[in-house]
């Protein structure tokens, strides 16, 4: 048996570890860095690195390497070893001070989006002392920000960390309006719950679409789908099971919160949910965990696969984003209060949240979108690609009652006042039930359950922190010059519930009339990246991301190009993809068994004259239809993707993958799905659909 609590953060070099192993100077000095956000004096850094090589080597690391988050969405790292050279040709290890806190990785095959000249290829990396250094396969890793030498930032973490510090530094001025003077801090806090995806690594192996692309570009459906609801909380098959546990392990070593596990809707998916914790860890460990959960399946010999949509015809795969605001004295701001004051409190922190989703609805669309999620998004499976929020009856009650000068309950002698009546308790139940809105209140937090499993949870997240922050910054500017604050207090909130309950809908997110209700309310439905990518760079939210400092515009731009770079880079390699397999797999295994269908029909008619050979014939005469079909889907994909190399202009180029090169590959795939349904299964070049979602046992 594994004892949990042993090995729980066993690999890190955490706040215990920390007060053990170093000086109790150098701790309260790095405590402070890490509570304040303030740099760390050089000296400290000398005396926490060696402390932390001493820790590492006794765990059996070797290297060292900063540990990064690219605009690719994943983690970086460039190992270093701990040796240096000492007389007599022995070593020792050695890490300094400068080595933990600066690194200058070549930073010329990073995306940029053209930030860093081609002449500058360097940038460097800077640790980031609130996120624990941990021991992954020998290596010390060292979370870091990295950026230009410019000093803008050509990562996912930089800008996550500086819409933390806007969100506090609106929130603090917000809850000292309301005598909450002894908080120091606010951090929002995050819990993803990651969906995913298991094969058979032998299977996996056969199907060039899930090696090059991560899903399936082909493939008919099983006779068996998700239709019968028996996969989702269902037992865990041993071998999963068997993953599960192993995986569970690593997380834990690595101070990793895995808390819940289970199987999802479609065959072979599943879940992990950890508990959450602050914003900039909760992405660093999600970025972890979508790593581990890869390398342990392996193990087991078997692929997880993170794709947002790896089967055509069951559930894709999302990440829920958790969200939440809480202070230093440990008060979650979204759980409504006991008093009326809290409460009072709470609904503010509730407005300008329905504000901030209602002004940047287009951001958040923004934040979710890549060519992967765009299959998932509207398909009615997962929320819709129209922004919206959900708030449950209860509350939505009471925000009507306060904008229309309303009684909230019979109970209640006069109308709803804020700061005068108490809200009653949500039973957490009433507020958890509507799985097809895409932001959902769920009784002490927020929901946002657009985000694309493969993704990281950075981009989400840094929106969500910046755009509150911004509502918070516009509501203390009005209350912090109030003469009456109480009075100026209802009237903002009244206010905005008014000019921005459109965002607010608490019905079937799936219903085709949504769609159209949405349309009539003005809010966007952005159904794909490039639609979604031509509002990143409207004013108000280059406004928004500058007066915040969390991107200037540059580095916003840099952002749009690289989104836009990879979502034509994406298509370009399923299209191509496509081709290889059409080809050099299933037209050849295609043509030669229809003319073995047709030899076999001749040599029945010559033993047999009268012989029955419809099933041959009319197979020969279908396929050879599909094969014809195929091969011009085929020429025309081709022709088509030829034709892209001459657009110049990357958003022209990622509508004419969208549009044309996505057609041409659906168009491909009715003729080959179509082969893949009447030819023999011995014929057939790949594992089919039901080898790949039912081969798991
Ligand atoms: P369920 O959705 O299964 O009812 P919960 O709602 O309790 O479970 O939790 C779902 C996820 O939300 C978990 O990852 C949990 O840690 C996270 N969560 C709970 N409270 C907060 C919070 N205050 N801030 C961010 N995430 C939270
Ligand atoms: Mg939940």
């Amino acid at each position: 048996m594994t004892n949990v609590t042993e090995i729980f953060g066993s690999l890190v070099f955490d706040d215990r570890t920390m007060e053990a192993r170093l000086p109790k100077e150098t701790y309260k000095a790095l405590q402070n860095t890490m509570k304040s956000g303030k740099h760390l004096d050089p000296s400290v850094a000398t005396v926490v690195a060696n402390a932390m090589k001493d820790w590492a080597i006794e765990k059996g690391a070797t290297h060292f390497t900063h540990w990064f988050q690219p605009m690719t969405g994943i983690t970086a790292e460039k190992h270093d070893s701990f040796i240096s050279p000492k007389a007599g040709g022995k070593v020792i290890m050695e890490f300094s001070g400068k080595e933990l806190i600066q690194g200058e990785p070549d930073a010329s095959s990073f995306p940029s989006g053209g930030l860093r000249a081609t002449f500058e290829a360097r940038g460097y990396t800077a640790w980031d002392a609130t996120s624990y250094a941990f021991i992954k396969d020998g290596v010390l890793c060292i979370p870091t920000v990295f950026c230009s030498y410019g000093g803008e930032a050509l990562d996912q973490k930089t800008a996550l960390l500086r819409s933390m510090e806007a969100i506090n530094r609106q929130a603090l001025r917000v809850l000292k309006l309301f005598g909450n003077t002894a908080v120091q801090s606010v951090k929002t806090t995050v819990g993803p719950e990651q969906e995913y995806f298991l094969v058979d690594k032998a299977m996996y192996d056969q199907r060039k679409d899930l090696i090059y692309t991560g899903r399936t570009l082909f493939g008919a459906r099983a006779p068996k789908g998700q239709e019968l609801d028996d996969h989702y909380f269902g037992a865990i098959k041993p071998r999963v099971s068997a993953f599960m546990k192993d995986l569970n392990e690593e997380l834990w070593k690595l101070g990793i919160l895995a808390k819940t596990e289970h199987n999802e809707v479609a065959p072979a998916q599943h879940e992990m949910a950890p508990i959450f914790s602050t914003t900039n860890i909760a992405a660093d460990h999600n970025q972890l965990t979508m790593e581990i959960m890869q390398k342990v399946a392996k193990r087991h010999d078997l692929v997880c696969l993170l794709h947002e949509k790896p089967f055509a015809g069951v559930n894709g795969s999302g990440k829920h984003n958790n969200w939440s605001i809480s202070t230093d004295t440990g008060v979650n701001l979204l759980e409504p209060g006991e008093t009326p004051y809290e409460n009072a409190q709470f609904l503010l922190l509730l407005c300008a949240v329905i504000k901030a989703v209602d002004e940047y609805q287009d951001l958040l669309r923004i934040s979710v979108a890549s060519a992967g999620n765009d299959h998932r998004l509207g398909a009615n499976e997962a929320p819709p690609a129209i922004v919206s929020m959900f708030l449950g009856s209860d509350l939505s009650e009471i925000l009507e009652a306060i904008e229309e000068d309303k009684k909230y309950d019979a109970k209640q002698k006069d109308v709803m006042r804020i700061g005068v009546h108490t809200l009653p308790r949500f039973p957490k139940d009433t507020t958890d039930r509507n799985r097809t809105s895409p932001f959902a209140f769920t009784g002490n937090k927020f929901e946002f359950r657009m985000l694309g499993s493969s993704a990281s949870i950075s981009c989400a997240n840094t929106v969500l922190n910046t755009a509150v922050a911004e509502e918070l910054r516009q509501f203390a500017d009005e209350l912090e010059g109030a003469a009456d604050f109480e009075t100026s207090l209802h009237d903002l909130i009244k206010r905005t519930i008014a000019e921005h309950k459109r965002i607010i809908f608490n019905g079937d997110g799936y219903d085709d009339s949504w769609v159209k209700e949405a349309e009539k309310r003005g809010l966007y439905n952005l159904k794909s990246t490039p639609d979604a990518l031509a509002h990143m760079m409207d004013e108000k939210n280059v406004t928004l991301f500058s007066s915040h400092n969390v991107l200037t515009p540059t580095e916003l731009a840099a952002r749009h190009e690289v989104r836009l770079e990879n979502y034509c880079k994406v298509v370009n390699i399923e299209a191509l993809t496509m081709l290889d397999m059409a080809r050099k797999d299933i037209l050849p295994a295609m043509s030669a068994y229809s003319a073995q269908l047709a030899e076999d029909c001749e040599k029945k008619v010559a033993l047999y004259e009268d012989a029955d050979c419809s099933y041959e014939r009319e197979t020969v005469k279908n396929l050879c239809a599909l094969i014809g079909a195929a091969h011009r889907g085929v020429r025309k994909l081709e022709a088509d993707l030829l034709a892209t190399k001459s657009i110049t202009d990357m958003a022209e180029l990622a509508d004419a993958y969208k549009t044309t090169i996505l057609d041409d590959m659906r168009t491909l795939r009715i003729s080959v799905d179509g082969m893949e349904t009447i030819a023999s299964a011995k014929a057939w070049p790949y594992p089919t659909y039901g080898d790949l979602l039912f081969g798991v046992r």
